[in-house]
């Protein structure tokens, strides 16, 4: 490890906050830590189809997917988006159903509709050209300074710094900080070490290696310090901390819910509401859903009459049980009980300004559903 002046082990962070170790402001510490960071890099990178490419749309498209999952989830849905929009203008002039059905099993739905939008945005106010000023994409819709270091330094060799989860930990723990990487002055803190990091050329390739080693060896729990390139220069390391900062925190408790799908069968057709703005799933559309509530008292199906009635202003008879399914989402443990029932008749024009639709059974492939809407538009097509 480069030897340190008295003066700069006596530096304290930014946020004033005591970290460990204030080596990252060495210049030969960074030296070292680059060199053998990307040397690293080069051997051990995954051959991932977003880093076959320079095209700033497709590594915009990756990043959005990469928020929220995980690299082994995105890469079918990658290629899968690559194929069918291979340009901004093609995903700009698509419909936002498209997007969505095509988004389909990656969960957060907001990501798709607002990289739809700013596609958009890119295709009216910049000509379709990807903008290349930080300030510029920092505006469109969705993209947050995370996203717009990462596009412009990957794609055009900007010179801009990274902060994400990956990186977060992995720099907390090289320099030892021991504060709330996610407070205002974790953020600040870190942010500020990204930035000093950077080298001159090759930020791109540079931030993408401090990603690819916060994620394969600095993980949340048990990080693989042995086989850790700059482990040596690592303050958290030195300091036996390693296994403290920056630690996954610890997964809520579970929370059990019960849900019911109403199946309503109106000729061979079966209904679905589509999920307005502000909704969960909006955009997607569903089969009429509800919470049921804890200790409901009387009869579940007059329960479910009516809430259908509620919703889609539609009155239902012969609610009979179809089938029941169980998924997880984050730390809620679901219990969807999923019913059929047959229409009866049409009440008023539904309070909620809900827009419902007959679909044939054959045809529910076509509509974008959440994961369990989709489950059930499958066995309601075998059945
Ligand atoms: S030495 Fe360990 S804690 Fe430090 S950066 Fe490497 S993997 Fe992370």
């Amino acid at each position: 490890m480069p030897k340190m002046s008295s003066t700069t082990r006596r530096t304290r962070p930014p946020d004033g906050s005591a970290s460990g170790d204030a080596a990252y402001k060495d210049a030969r510490w960074r030296a070292a830590l680059r060199r053998r960071l990307l040397a690293w890099y080069r051997r051990a990178a995954r051959n991932l189809p977003w880093r076959r490419t320079r095209d700033p749309y497709l590594i915009w498209v990756s990043e959005i997917m990469l928020q929220q999952t995980v690299v082994a989830a995105a890469v079918p849905y990658f290629e899968r988006f690559a194929a069918r929009f291979p340009t901004i203008r093609a995903l700009a002039d698509a419909d936002e159903e498209e997007v969505l059905r095509l988004w389909e099993g990656l969960g957060y739905y907001r990501r798709a509709r607002q990289l739809h939008k700013a596609a958009r945005v890119v295709r009216d106010e910049h000509g379709g050209q990807f903008p290349r000023d930080i300030a510029a994409v920092r505006r469109l819709p969705g993209v947050g300074r995370y996203t717009a270091g990462a596009v412009l330094s990957i794609a055009f060799d900007a010179p801009h710094p990274i902060l994400e989860a990956n990186t977060m930990r992995l720099l907390a723990r090289l320099t030892a900080y021991r504060g709330d990487p996610r407070s205002a002055a974790g953020q600040q803190f870190l942010w500020s070490v990204a930035e000093l990091l950077l080298p001159r050329h090759g930020a791109g390739t540079f931030n993408q290696a401090l990603m690819e080693l916060g994620s394969q060896l600095c993980t949340p729990r048990n990080p693989q310090c042995e086989a850790c390139p700059v482990a040596t220069l690592c303050a958290a390391r030195r300091l036996g901390l390693a296994d403290v900062i920056s630690a996954a925190p610890r997964r809520p408790a579970i929370a059990e819910v019960r849900e019911a799908a109403v199946i309503v069968w109106r000729g061979g057709r079966v209904l679905l509401a589509r999920r307005e703005a502000g909704e969960r799933w909006a955009g997607l559309w569903d089969f009429p859903r509800f919470p049921i509530a804890e200790g409901l008292n009387g009869s579940l199906a007059a329960e479910l009459a009516r809430q259908v009635a509620r919703e889609t202003g539609i009155r239902i008879r012969n609610l009979r049980p179809f089938v029941t399914l169980r998924h997880s989402v984050t730390r809620f443990r679901i219990t969807l009980e999923c019913h059929e029932a047959t229409y009866a008749s049409s009440g008023r024009a539904a309070v909620t300004g809900r827009t419902l639709r007959w679909v044939p059974p054959a045809e529910l492939a076509g509509y974008p559903l959440n994961t369990t809407g989709r489950k059930l538009s499958r066995l309601v097509s075998e059945a």
